[in-house]
């Protein structure tokens, strides 16, 4: 077994460096945080947002879960809702004003919705139906595999950006605010491998991020 005490030495280099440094950061943010933007990002290890966009504390208010996925608006029910709970509080308490949604590739997740649970059903019960809030972008991405070659992961990796963006305008109090143009909504995507970051257009397009 890994050793935990890697992440406590971690902890103390964070403490000395941030926490006990100059510029007090954490003094003004004891009083309160007032984040601009929402990403919802996925729980894989290597896409930390705030890493990623060189954020400090207090920047960016972030949901990270599985295949980063936004669930449709589904008020009725006694489901746990811990993505809209936290999409509520950034909406309608801390204002944000933009939200992110931010893919990226080698998705474990979208891999699970796009081959389906045929080994163990028992033991990724939750991550399946999880997954399956993006069933209509895996319908997409079959549909356009049958007339490309590019990797199909890869484009239900964008595909569900498209449906998570659908997704969050179900939320009547954040579709006001989208259409009153008090929040602006944005799908990324980041590519592992080259390092590259794509913006999805307003044509529904991915194009590579400009980083001058
Ligand atoms: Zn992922």
């Amino acid at each position: 077994m890994a050793k935990i005490d890697v992440l406590l030495e971690g902890y103390k280099r964070f403490h000395a460096k941030h926490f006990l440094g100059d510029d007090k950061l954490y003094a003004r943010l004891a009083e309160g945080q007032m984040p601009k933007a929402l990403l919802i990002g996925c729980s894989d290890s290597r896409v930390d947002p705030s890493i990623l966009m060189d954020a400090d504390p207090g920047d960016i208010f972030v949901i990270r879960n599985v295949a980063n996925l936004a669930p449709p608006y589904q008020p009725e029910g006694e489901s746990y809702h811990g993505t809209s709970a936290a999409l509520e509080f950034a909406v309608n308490n801390l204002k944000v004003e933009h939200i992110v949604v931010m893919g990226h590739s080698g998705c474990a997740g979208i891999k699970a919705l796009v081959d389906g649970n045929q080994a163990s059903p028992e033991e990724f019960s939750f991550l399946q139906s999880w997954v399956n809030i993006a069933r209509d972008a895996k319908e997409r991405t079959l549909e356009k595999c049958q007339h490309s070659d590019e990797d199909k992961y890869a484009i239900c990796e964008k595909e569900s950006i498209i449906t998570s963006i659908h997704n969050l305008l179900t939320f009547p109090w954040l579709k006001e605010k989208v259409d009153d143009g008090s929040i602006e909504l944005h799908g990324w995507y980041f590519s592992l491998s080259d390092g590259k970051l794509y913006l999805l257009s307003e044509e529904k397009n991915f194009e590579e991020a400009n980083l001058g």
